[in-house]
């Protein structure tokens, strides 16, 4: 008889209606106090634990809650605490390296493995603090108070921290140092007496986990020692060739996610043994949908042949979903029915595990989860013509009419080292506001459309004013470089209080693809006609690519999401040519999500890149020659991808550059790329004004290591979030720093 158990990995901590959100910028802004901070987020872990509890979970994930975030907790358990932060302590010193301080700055923020969440990169330097678990006791105390033996304590495994760190001291040293304080750690939670602590090494799925390999032996084979059983937790993709040599570590339960990458193959190639306890990560935590009960079920009959032992959860934390899909009322009921967020994924995972044990109630509650699909299929949007536009593609859709060299001649005439802007200017309160009172309705269409006209003359004057060489509208009609798109395409829908974390107390509500997409009508052409008929200048035309758009959003499950990325780009095609027509001789289609998609695993790189690419290139190949397409990225490293970043063909590239120092500028040059550069020269997350001969030295670099004619002058990003009063000096010094190169060219007499 097999023995059938549930688990959680991880909850939602921002609270159901963004408490945490709120207390944090309350504490920061100085209006509550410290104290009351804790007591909202320990009524959210509370009420967390509270779900789990009442959804019959077994073994319930605990002391994954957060202030701010749950890596930087272990740092500082840890005492892995940067010398510039040694002399402040308690909430201070959190927030102090969540964020920075005058004159400290924070620890960098990455993304956490390829998930929208972003943690805080940890600096292992030679110098530590003590260890103190005190806070995670607490924690786990408080949880058995309320869940009892249910209580398992989650904790960021040693590796994986590593592995995520920036590290600056010898590895050996570093894991010595670690194996000490971990073992220190699992003894206290073993005196709390919990029955298991889930150990979490998503590092292990990465492509060089084999080079750990004797590391994760000695570590483990440590932490076994101090008799506190533990499972060691996996996600976000199989253990590959670790697979064989994970199995065999010395703990006494392994999770694994069956929801991607190919670990149900793994276990038929390998095997796995019989006395340990598996971890089925099959409820996935990373999308919105409920399961599809027959596919489900059949992979876990395959997988309940392998362990006598199963336990059934969420393929991950379910942090990367909203609370609760009942709250969405205004959707429509078929949808809402396929929707599943935290609260449903828990549901659904109790029902799995029913199933497996043959109790007849789950079979027919999975017969009603059978027919919301049928209901859904009925219901969702499709649109057959876009289906058969797909179908009839031809390779030359993908393709500009002529070359680049060919285009450039017939492309518009411009000063050496034009200068530009990446396309939002200040989005003020007053725009916000303005929105708000259009959306209630206390505003008419014709209103707002005038008050934003006005805010596009202003931008237009201002930047003409600056002596800007390329102009644009200033995105002030745009919450969202992705929801403004979506709201305008028909198969994206809209949450209430979908809010997932992206970092800290910053919150995203992601649109869902749920059908179909399709474009009903031009979605930026009128804002474009505005601004151009205010200005002799050139205004370009502002796109969200279609990867971006993608990457940005909840998908669908029953397409491929290529096949998605491609039915964005063709509405975003119909809108190049439709701007085309409105007089637009720029067009710039930005990608700033088309990195952060890569798969995990660099041997997936060339699949995902080659249709990401395919369709940024279907958006812009109905160009005609002579009109020039721009595309922009911001972040760093294109070493490793610069020949798909080539093969966007885009005429002109800009890209972060400031903060990177240089490298992305070099990475291109030495790489041949011979499109042109929009080499961002000032960083517009800082509020700083930086100076012409700052400037001035980021270009000459440029032309260092470019021919002249490839450079492009603009600020890393767009400056929605930024003031006037910081903006108009800022990109004044921009236009005089193209100025004074222009001149050294000239006296060169090159
Ligand atoms: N055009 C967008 C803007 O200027 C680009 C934003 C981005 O790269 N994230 O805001
Ligand atoms: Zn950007």
């Amino acid at each position: 008889m097999i023995q059938v158990q549930t688990a959680t990995l991880g909850y939602p901590r921002i609270g159901k209606n963004r408490e945490l959100k709120k207390a944090l910028e309350s504490f920061w802004n100085g209006t509550v106090s410290a104290a009351s901070l804790v007591q909202t987020a320990q009524a959210i872990a509370t009420q967390n634990w509270q779900t789990q509890l009442a959804a019959g979970i077994d073994r319930i994930g605990v002391g994954d809650f957060s202030l701010y975030d749950p890596v930087l907790d272990w740092s500082l358990r840890l005492g892995i605490i940067p010398a510039r932060f040694q002399h402040l302590t308690g909430l201070e010193r959190t927030f102090a390296m969540a964020r920075g301080r005058e004159g400290i700055p924070a620890l960098e923020m990455t993304k956490w493995f390829d998930t929208n969440y972003h943690y805080l990169v940890p600096e292992i330097g030679e110098v530590w603090q003590e260890p103190d678990f005190s806070d995670f006791w607490a924690t786990v105390e408080r949880a058995k108070g309320i869940l009892g033996e249910r209580t398992t304590p989650i904790v960021l495994g040693p590796l994986t921290l590593v592995r995520l760190s920036r590290l600056e001291l010898d590895l050996e040293t570093t894991l010595t140092r670690l194996s000490e304080r971990y073992t220190l750690l699992l003894a206290g939670l073993k005196n709390l007496g919990v029955l298991e602590v889930q150990i979490h090494e998503p590092a292990l799925v990465l492509g060089d986990a084999g080079h750990f390999q004797k590391f994760y032996q000695s570590a483990y084979a440590t932490f076994q020692a101090v008799g506190l059983p533990i499972h060691l937790v996996t996600y976000f993709d199989d253990l590959g060739e670790a697979f064989p040599w994970v199995i065999q570590l010395p703990v006494a339960g392994i999770s694994l996610d069956f929801t991607r990458g190919q670990n149900l193959h793994l276990l038929r190639r390998y095997g796995f043994p019989g006395d340990l306890c598996l971890g089925v990560g099959i409820v996935d935590a990373r999308n919105v949908w409920q399961i599809q009960p027959d596919t489900v079920m059949a992979t876990l009959q395959a997988i309940q042949t392998f362990s006598s032992h199963l336990r059934i959860q969420p393929s991950a934390s379910l942090q990367f979903v909203p609370y609760d899909s009942r709250r969405e009322t205004e959707l429509p009921l078929p949808l809402r029915q396929v929707l599943s967020f935290a609260e449903q994924k828990l549901a659904e995972v109790k029902l799995l595990a029913q199933m497996l044990q043959g109790d007849v109630q789950a079979e027919s509650e999975l017969t009603t989860r059978r027919s919301y699909w049928e209901a859904f299929s009925a219901f969702r949007p499709s649109h057959p013509a876009v289906q058969t536009r797909l179908d009839h593609l031809q390779p030359r859709d993908f393709e500009r009419s002529l070359p680049y060299a060919q285009r450039l001649t017939q492309q518009p005439v411009l000063p050496l080292f034009p200068t530009t802007t990446i396309g939002s200017f200040p989005q003020t309160p007053e725009i916000r506001q303005l929105r708000a009172q259009w959306k209630r309705g206390e505003m008419t269409q014709q209103e707002y459309e005038a008050a934003i006209d006005r805010e596009i003359a202003k931008c237009i004057r201002y930047q003409e004013e600056i002596g800007l060489d390329v102009l644009v509208h200033g995105e002030f009609e745009r919450t969202d470089m992705v929801e403004f798109f979506a709201q305008q395409l028909s198969g994206f829908a809209f949450t209430q209080h979908g809010w997932v974390q992206s970092y800290g107390s910053r919150c995203v509500r992601p649109p869902i693809i749920y059908g179909d997409i399709a474009r009903p009508h031009p979605m930026t052409v009128r804002e474009f006609r505005v601004a151009q008929s205010l200005t002799p200048k050139i205004v370009k035309g502002m796109l969200t690519g279609p990867v971006t758009m993608l990457n940005w959003s909840f998908p669908r499950i029953d397409l491929p999401r290529a096949t998605q990325a491609l039915q964005i780009a063709l509405a975003l095609r119909d809108e190049v040519a439709d701007l085309e027509a409105a007089g637009a001789r720029i067009i710039q289609i930005d990608e700033p999500a088309l990195r952060e998609g890569l798969p995990l695993k660099p041997e997936r790189w060339d699949e995902y890149l080659t249709w990401a690419v395919d369709a940024f290139r279907l958006a812009a190949g109905i160009a005609q020659p002579a009109t020039q397409i721009h595309t922009h990225m911001c972040y760093s490293e294109f070493g490793d991808i610069i020949r798909h970043i080539e093969r966007l063909d885009a005429d002109v590239l800009s890209i972060e550059n400031s903060r990177s120092n240089n490298e992305t500028l070099l990475e291109i040059a030495d790489a041949g790329y011979h499109h042109q550069v929009g080499n961002g020269v000032y960083d517009v997350h800082s509020p700083a004004i930086p100076t012409t001969e700052q400037m001035v030295t980021q270009l000459q670099m440029g032309v260092a290591h470019l021919p002249k004619e490839q450079i492009w002058v603009n600020p890393d990003c767009g400056l929605k979030t930024r003031r006037w009063e910081e903006v108009l000096p800022a990109l004044k010094n921009m236009v005089a720093a193209a100025k004074i190169l222009r001149e050294e060219v000239y006296v060169s007499g090159e």
